[in-house]
């Protein structure tokens, strides 16, 4: 299978051959299609595998595919349509990464970054202007929900990236509040190294009719 074939808008194929990919990855052709027709997904990878731009080129078509629709064009702070949970302060920023790579010739793209350990003036600064992806550790992001300055009731699109660790650290109840605050109809996408136990409980509470990925 080819870049070609998967549907994805120009500007991302462009970028992805920028980027000297030549193929997609197992993970990468069995979770874009599904994730691009608005699928749940729990998708067990590891890192290493292509895993995140299995999730960053759908939100990125995403948000393509909302700039060639008026209906869908906003002005003003109304909450990023993609909301990408990491484990760890690292993860976060490897994903914001990725995403402005793989988004370079998208115009205009806004990705924000909402990590711990940081301080919050910078944070609070790039959330007060729009947003079309918001990457964040929970307990970061919920200071700021609390607040009132991240706005999720617009996020079409939740991706949970390393679940597993997220639980392993004590993220449950952050993640459930979070998923409370965006839209039920939203897209659910979750990526695990295993969905044993309480992961697989929690992708049965936030996943719709979810498609299973093993790579
Ligand atoms: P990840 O599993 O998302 O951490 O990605 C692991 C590494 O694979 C990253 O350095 C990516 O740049 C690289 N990569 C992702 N997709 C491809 C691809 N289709 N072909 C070659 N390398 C890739």
């Amino acid at each position: 299978m080819s870049f070609d074939s998967l549907g994805l808008h120009e500007a991302l194929t462009r970028a992805v051959a920028d980027a000297g990919y030549e193929n997609p990855t197992e993970v990468q052709s069995r979770a874009i299609p599904p994730a691009m027709e608005g699928r749940d997904l729990r998708v067990s990878s590891s890192t290493g595998s292509g895993k995140t731009a299995s999730f960053v080129l759908p939100a990125l078509q995403r948000i393509l595919a909302a700039r060639g629709d008026n209906t869908k064009r906003r002005s003003g702070m109304t909450g990023a349509r993609v909301l990408v949970l990491a484990p760890t302060r690292e993860l976060a920023q490897q994903v914001a990464k990725a995403a402005m790579d793989y988004g370079r010739h998208v115009q205009g793209l806004r990705v924000v970054t909402v990590v711990g350990g940081v301080p919050y003036g910078a944070q609070l600064k790039a959330l007060r202007g729009p947003v079309d992806i918001l990457i964040a550790t929970p307990g970061r992001l919920i200071d700021h929900v609390q607040s009132g300055k991240a706005l999720l009731e617009h996020v079409e699109m939740l991706v949970l990236d390393e679940a597993d660790r997220m639980l392993d650290m004590g993220f449950i109840d952050d993640i459930n509040f979070i998923a409370g605050c965006t839209p039920a109809a939203r897209q659910t996408v979750m990526y695990s190294a295993t969905f044993a136990g309480h992961v697989g409980r929690l992708a049965d509470e936030l996943l719709r009719e979810p498609m299973s990925v093993d790579v």
